[in-house]
This record gives structure tokens, sequence and C-alpha cells, in this order.
């Protein structure tokens, strides 16, 4: 025993050594199954031979014992000493690991040793069920590792220096029984084995993303082990979540998330409820917030709030959106009549509710008798845009019966309306509907007498009981007008004065009283000395009607040589055929009855045709080729040879075969309409075919087709006054129709045709509906199609086409025009030109566009009808830059142009007028220009030496 003297010291050290090592925490991964140092008494190790290893306590700093096991047989050869631990159980573990802390003499530090000594030892380790074996057979056991000491020390040292123990750390896997012994031979070292810990690794439990992943035992081998987690508390699974577990007992890779359920938030790895005033509406949501505006929450853990009593929330309201109310009624509500045709308009409710999805709804009630018995209105009402869910605050109302009291509630609503309890707010206005009669179909004249002919109301409100006709001499009315009734639809006034032109106005009176006056229609009475009217093969007529224009051109021609050029503009607004009769188709047309009348208004829409379109023999007529496909059939060019005429050019339209009545009926209309049309840019009908089949309708022929497929063929190849003459054509024609109260209602490029000369005609009559005399009053109708991109606003919203709606698609032509024939707005969907078109946006100026002219565009696209400018302002704005190109020399895209509307600084005066065609234009008689050239009056000079007696001699014919 007296090797122990090298071991004591050794001992004493480090027993500071270990206890500065005293809290002896291992890390979390690490499952400790036998710690030598703490063993709280007798470790109960075998040792064998008894005189090998031997068992030593020392205190550590706490004074508690600490076992240690040593062994220093240096001095003797051949030594075998075993100390085996007590059974370990293995507790599930697949791979062990063993940490030995221990200290080692070096032999040379030993006085005297023989060559015997060793700096080694060996560790086994045995598995077995047994855990009371108390014997060691060597055999049995499987050698770990020989341990040799990193630092080994000698006695010089002690003291000295803090000593270092070696620590070495060995494993072994694959265990399979249920524990196993440590064995450690000593074959002739002197070693002090301080401590063996036994531990296995693990991946501790552990939150991650709000998941609980449990203990895991790590694999023997160095695989990952894929765990899945449990969602903590008040969470729930966004996406599975799971982590790896490696060998050396680490978590790795965490997928998937748990998130806290509504009501809960996260907080530190936990989901926490919602305080009072929070709420949290989704799993997805991060935190709780506060209540909305008008909601509150009394419980913790919240998901929503509830709204405050009257206050409600849609089902697709967003939950942090404020608790609503249904909006107030609707304000300030306004009618305007017409006719059997309402127009409400209303402003927004005081009070919306808190919401912006207000939509309002009409209910209609109609009373009579006093007490007023009111009844629901019935389906036979026709809203526009629709009755229900207006989300603008006006409607159009129409089918009403005349002469009848309507009640309308106007009553807004918004998304939480239905909630609501309590009955919708609206706002009632009474209006009384009345129905005009305006529709003269005939009129017979003598010199003293005018037979007027008319039809009665379409729905009249009870029996008519008879009509009333106002007439007075014109611009006599307030002096003196008569008021005849009777119970025909037709009358004739006696007693008139020869040639003078009378206003006439028919109302009709019914059970449920007086209708509306219809417009004011002028007639004049014949001269005494003219044969009687009517017969249109009487040749003297034309003689004394141009004779008559001529008088009155010399008049206008001394006046504005008398009084300078400004004088033109005064007289011009006399309009020049209030004072001639028309020769018109074989037609005479009275004076002052421009209007033009649409064939739906004769009963047979065949006399329409007789009227207005001229029978051509089929004989006369050859057809070459097929140009085009129109909607009732197939579009030829051709021939047509009138007898003692020469032949000319045609285009012909035929009615495919197996057509219905009504479809012959549509395919004419065009004809009747168009035949009643007589000027330069309008496309000229030359007759129809009616009498056998096919029929067909024969008009002028237009070489270059439609306008828009020319332009795209012929895209830069024009110069900017080619195209501003095209679109002065074009114009000029629109106007001509507007002059007669005819709207277009289709005006494209694809509808204008282009001739040989370039020369453009506005054509396709189609769709086409009449004004009436009001010019307030526009013809609407339900159905039809519209085409968006070409049509203004108020016609899309509300059907009000007018000539201010004609213009709104002219200025859209313009641009086609100026682009070559590009298709405006491109390939935005309809909705999408709409929605744009509302929101104030309009086309820009194409390429290479005169400033000038994109203004004049905009000018046509004004949101008000009223300040868009007329055809005959247009006509003169683009006479003026054709007169002036400098003023085309300003580009839209040049930064420099600053548009102002129609006063633009290039507008001529009157004083550039400088041939009699200009000065025709200006005293709006341009229609007499071909008159006058044809009778040598070239220059304004001559025009001042016309005299009586050139014009008596119908030298102007
Ligand atoms: P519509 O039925 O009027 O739309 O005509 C169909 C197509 O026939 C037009 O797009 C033109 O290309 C052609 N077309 C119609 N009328 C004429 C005409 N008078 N001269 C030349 N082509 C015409």
């Amino acid at each position: 025993m007296a090797l122990h003297r090298w071991i004591y010291p050794l001992l004493h050290t480090l027993h500071f050594i270990l206890s500065s090592d005293a809290a002896r925490t291992y890390p979390a991964n690490e499952v400790t199954l036998l710690d030598s140092m703490s063993a709280p008494g007798d470790l109960g190790w075998v040792a064998y031979p008894p005189e090998g290893w031997e068992e030593i306590s020392v205190m550590d700093e706490r004074n508690t014992p600490m076992r240690t096991y040593q062994v220093c047989n240096v001095m003797e050869a051949y030594q075998n000493n075993w100390l085996r631990t007590s059974w370990i159980p293995r507790d599930g573990a697949h791979r062990i690991y063993i940490e030995i802390k221990f200290t080692l003499r070096d032999c040379n530090s030993l006085p005297g040793v023989p060559g015997t000594c060793k700096e080694t030892f060996n560790i086994y380790y045995y598995e077995s069920n047994n855990s009371n074996l108390w014997y060691i057979k060597e055999s049995q056991y499987i050698k770990i590792d020989t341990i040799a000491a990193d630092e080994s020390f000698t006695q010089v040292d002690v003291g000295d220096r803090v000593m270092k123990l070696n620590t070495e750390v060995r494993d072994i896997g694959s265990l399979t029984k249920k524990g196993f012994y440590l064995a450690f031979q000593d074959v002739g070292a002197c070693i002090a084995l301080v401590s063996v810990r036994v531990y296995y690794k693990k991946c501790p439990l552990t939150i991650r993303n709000l998941a609980e992943f449990p203990d895991r035992v790590t694999e023997g081998d160095s695989s990952l082990v894929e765990v899945r987690g449990s969602c903590v508390n008040n969470s729930e699974e966004y996406d599975v979540p799971k982590m790896h577990c490696s060998a050396d007992g680490g978590w790795l890779v965490p997928i998937g998330r748990c998130v806290c359920k509504p009501g809960y938030e996260e907080k530190r790895d936990i989901c926490q409820p919602c305080r009072t005033g929070f709420y949290k509406a989704s799993s997805l949501d991060a935190y709780c917030m506060k209540c909305p505006p008008h909601s509150y929450s009394h419980q913790e853990g919240s998901s929503q709030c509830t709204c405050e009593k009257s206050y409600f929330r849609a089902e697709t309201d967003p939950r942090a959106m404020p608790c609503t109310r249904p909006p107030t009624a609707p304000e300030n509500p306004m009618s305007t009549t017409n006719e059997t045709s309402i127009t409400l308009e209303w402003s927004p409710p005081r009070n919306s509710g808190g919401r912006n999805d207000i939509t309002y709804d009409v209910h209609c009630k109609k009373c009579v008798g006093d007490p007023r018995e009111c009844s629901l209105c019935g389906s036979g009402l026709h809203f526009i845009p629709r009755q229900f869910g207006l989300t603008y605050t006006k409607v159009l109302v129409t089918n009403l019966l005349p002469h009848t009291n309507y009640t309308f509630d106007l009553e807004a609503l918004n998304g939480v309306s239905e909630l609501s309890p309590s009955p919708n707010q609206y706002v009632s206005i009474n209006v009384t509907t009345s129905q005009a009669v305006n529709v003269i179909l005939k009129e017979r004249k003598s010199k003293d007498s005018i037979t007027l002919a008319w039809q009665g109301p379409d729905h009249a409100n009870g029996l008519i009981v008879e009509y009333e006709v106002i007439y007075y001499e014109k611009n006599q009315k307030d002096q003196n007008y008569t008021v005849l009734k009777t119970k025909s639809n037709s009358m004739t006034v006696d007693g008139l004065k020869p040639g003078t032109t009378y206003v006439f106005r028919v109302r009709a009176h019914t059970s449920g009283g007086h209708g509306t006056y219809g417009g004011e229609i002028e007639l004049e009475t014949s001269q005494e000395d003219m044969l009687a009217i009517g017969d249109p093969n009487q040749p003297t007529i034309m003689a004394v009607s141009v004779a008559g224009g001529i008088v009155l051109l010399i008049f206008l021609v001394t006046c504005f040589v008398v009084s300078g050029r400004h004088c033109g503009y005064i007289k011009a607004k006399q309009d020049p055929d209030e004072e001639k009769l028309q020769f018109h188709h074989g037609q005479v047309r009275l004076p002052g009855s421009r209007t033009y009348v649409h064939p739906h208004t004769y009963e047979d829409p065949n006399q329409a045709v007789r009227d207005f379109a001229k029978e051509i023999d089929a004989s006369c007529i050859r057809i070459e080729r097929v140009i085009g496909a129109g909607e009732f059939g197939e579009v030829c060019s051709g021939r047509l040879k009138l007898p003692g005429k020469r032949e000319i050019y045609v285009a012909i339209k035929s009615l495919k075969a197996g057509y219905s009545e009504k479809q012959r009926r549509d395919f004419l209309s065009e004809a009747s309409i168009m035949g009643q049309f007589d000027n330069p840019n309008i496309i000229h009908l030359e007759g129809v075919v009616t009498k056998c089949k096919p029929v067909m309708i024969i008009t002028e022929y237009m070489e270059n087709g439609s306008l828009d497929s020319f332009l795209r063929k012929r895209d830069g190849q024009f110069t900017v006054i080619q195209l501003v003459g095209m679109l002065r054509g074009i114009a000029s024609g629109m106007k001509y129709l507007s002059d007669m109260n005819y709207i277009h209602r289709d005006l494209a490029a694809r509808n204008i045709l282009v001739n040989s000369n370039f020369v453009c005609k506005v054509s396709d009559f189609g769709l086409s509906r009449v004004l009436e005399d009001d010019p307030e009053a526009a013809y609407t109708t339900r159905g039809g199609k519209i085409p968006i991109r070409w049509t203004a606003p108020e016609a899309i919203a509300y059907r009000k086409f007018t000539s201010a709606s004609d213009v709104w698609s002219y200025g859209i032509v313009m641009w086609e025009v100026m682009s070559y024939g590009e298709r405006p707005y491109w390939e935005m969907s309809n909705q999408d030109v709409i929605k744009a078109i509302d929101e104030g946006y309009r086309l820009p100026a194409p390429m290479d566009c005169p400033a000038v002219l994109h203004q004049l565009m905009l000018d046509c696209w004004q949101k008000a009808r009223g300040d868009r400018p007329k055809f005959g302002q247009i006509v003169n704005i683009l006479d003026k830059l054709i007169r002036n190109p400098s003023c085309l020399k300003t580009l839209a895209s040049d930064a420099a142009w600053s548009g102002n509307s129609l006063q633009d600084p290039c507008t001529p005066d009157s004083s550039t007028i400088t041939t009699v065609d200009e000065w025709l234009d200006g005293i709006k008689m341009g229609q007499y220009k071909e008159n006058f050239a044809s009778a040598g009056y070239a220059t304004l000079d001559t025009v001042v030496y016309i005299n009586s007696r050139y014009l008596t001699s119908a030298e102007l014919e």
C-alpha cells in the first residue's frame, strides 16, 4: 500500500477541481444512466482480484463524499485488475456514451518502477438482462477501447499548478438487452478513476412554432428521425408541424406550424386569450385587435365584437370594419315629366349609415280618387336602368298611363338594411302624367283651308272624348288664336288667309282630363294664283319656287353688298327653306316641314316606301359582283340604266329569300329614310325594286367602300388637309341630318362610305330614330344594340339619343379618321370603356394629330351634352381650318399647345370670305352653290350684279 502516497496528494488536489464542477449539470439532451460522483452511497462495483482496484472516498468542498477508484500496482509485472460497474439499465437507448475522468501517473516519474509499468487501461462492456451478476467472466466482455491519458502528471507538478483531469468519452451502439455492465482493466498502470458517467442522448421536449415536440431518444446510427408536434393549447394546425431529431440530440429543420385559434394570440410559445374590448377574428391574424367603432366584447378570448344596439354587420363585412346602420331616406326628390315618361332624381341620404354601398329602390303606386286610393303599379312599367338596386340617383320610368297620379317611394338601402328590424326609410314624390298628340300624319291645303290628321295617344287614360286643335298665324300667337274641337282624328280648318303660315298644335281630351299639346307644326296656305299643291307634274311649280328663292337671294345679296360683310351673318338667321318649296323625289314638301318622317308613323309602311323611294324596273339593273354583306343579304355593285338617262354605277342591296314580313318592312325602312335625304354627304338613294324578287335597294356606288377599311388600307397616305376635308364632308352630312331632326345613332367610320373622289357620305340608316318637335324630347327605345365605343354616355345610360349624342359619335369618327382606322379604346372591354368615360377618361390624340382637331374631339366628348358643339359649328370650324392650314401645324403632342376649346387663335373672322361658296355657306345658303355655279356666278363681284331679270328667267334652276 506504500504506493498510495503517490496517489493521495493527487486526490486531494482533485477534490478542489471536482468541487468547482459541483453543480454537475449536464446538457438537456443527455440522460444520465450512471454517475459515480453523485452516487449517494457505496457504488457497489466489483473489483477482482481484491488487491487490484480500490475504492477511496474523498470529500468535496461541501463535504460530500466522492467515490473514486484507484490502482497502482506498478512494481509487479503481469497485472490484470478488473473493476466492474454495477448493472446499468439501457432505458430504451440505442447508443450509450461513457465519459471517464481519470488521472494517470507517468511511469518515468515513479522512482524505481520496472519496465512493466503501463500508462493505459482498457474498457469493456457486457450486455445482460441480469442485473445481479456478482462475478466477472472476462471472456464475456467486449472491449470498447484502450484508454491512454492525454495528460499524465508527475509528483513535481502537484501543488505547483492546477491539475487537469483526463476526460475521455467512448460510445457503444446497437444495444439490445435490458442493461449492461462496464469493466475497467488495469494491466499495470497507476490510475485514479475519478468519475464515470454513463448516459445516452435524446432530443428534449421543446416547443417550436406553437407545436410541442416530446422527448425523443436518438437512433443508434446517425439518421434523422422525423417527429410530429402537437399544437399547444388554444392553437390549431396551420400546416402539420414537424421537426427532425438528430443522432446527437439536436432538433433540426422545423416544418409547418400551429396558429392561435380565433380569440387567442401568441405570447412566448403559448396562446393567450384576447383581453376584453379586443378580438381576433381569424387564426391567421397575428394579434388581438381593438373592437372597431360601434362594437364591443365583454369576454376574454373573443373572436368577434358584438355590434351596439341599432348597428349591424353584413355577412361579407370584414370583422375590422365598424358596425354600420341603414341609411336615412334619399333627399330632394325631383321629377321631370315627359308625357308618359318620368325622370326621377334625388340626392343621396344625409346619413349613409357609415357605408358606401348605397343603392336605391323605387316603389310605384298608382293613386286615384278623392280620398286617394293607391294600388301597386304592377309590372307594366319600365325602369331605366332598373327599378331596384340603382347605384345612381336617377331613374327613367316609361310606359306610364297618361293622365294618372303616381306616387314613387324612393328608398335608400345599404348592406345592412335587411338586417335592421326597423322599416327602410324612404321619401315619396307624387307625379301626374300627361300625353301629347303630336304626330301629324297628313296635311292637305288650299288657299283658305288646311286639313290635318293625327294619331291618337297610345295609352289614353280612359276614353278619348275629343281632340282640341289650337292654331294661330305664325308670330301672331299673342294677338289671336283659335281652338277647335273634334271627335275624329282629322280636321279641316277653313277660313284661312291665302299664302299665310299657320301654327297648329293638337291635344287629346279624355275622361281622365286634358293631355298636353303636341309639338308645333307650321303649314302654309296656297297663294291665290298658284296651282293646287300636291301635283308633282306641274313644271311651273319649280320655276316659281326657284324664282321665289332667287328673289330672296337678291334681297340678301343687296343686303350683303350694302351693309358690308357682317350683314351676311345677320340675314343668315333666316332659314332659306322657310321661303321656298322643296321638290323632293316627286313629292312636294310644305314650307316649314323640314322634319324627317319616320316610316313607322305610317300605318302602312309600304306607303312610306312609295312616298319616298322611286320604284325601279328590275330590267334596268345589271348586277356585276358581290362587294359586301349587309344585315338582310348581300350587297353587290352593278349598273343602272334608266330610260333617257345615262348608265351609272350603283350599289344593290338585296333582301335574302325566306324573309318575314317584318324583315321586309325593316329592310325597306332604310330606303324610306334615305329617300327623304338629298345632300352631297348623304348616300343617295336611286330607288327600290319591290314589285319583283329579290326586293332591292339601289344607291349610288361608293368605289372606296367603307371609311374604316379604306383608311386602314391607306395608313399614313393622306395629308392632314385631306383628312380634314373628309371630316368636313361627314360633319356637313350630319348637319343636314340634324337640321332634319334626324338622329343617326350609329355614326361610325364603318358607316361612312367613300367614293372615288374621296368624298365621304353618311350611310346606314338602320338604327336611326326621329327627334320629336320639342328639342329637349328625344325618342327613346328599349332594346336594340348600342355601339358602346361610339355612343355618348347619356345614350348608353338612359337612351338619351339626340343630335348631341350624334356629335359625340362624330368625335369618335374624327379620332378614327385621324388614327387611320384604329379601333377606339383599342382592346378595352365595353364595360371598361363605360367606366373610363364615366371617370372622365377621353381618348388621347392620335399620332401626328393637330392639337386643334383633338381639342374639337374633346369638345364633342363633353359630358354635358349641351356643352358639345353643334354640327353647324363643327362644319364652320373645319372650314376655317381648311382655309388656314397653318392652324393645323401645332400637333397635340406639342407641349406649346394650350387648347381653349372653340376659341382657338386660328379662328378666322368673316373677312376671310373670298368665294361665292364661302359666302353662301356663311349665310347658311350653301345648298344654292350649284345653282350659282351653273349660272356662271363664280366670284363675289359677279353676284353683286344678279338682277331680277336673271332670276325670273329661272337661270339658276
Ligand atoms: P351595309 O349593309 O350598308 O352595312 O353594307 C355592307 C357593306 O357593303 C358595307 O360595309 C360596304 O362595304 C358595302 N356597301 C354598302 N353600300 C355601298 C355602296 N353604296 N357603295 C359601295 N359599297 C357599299
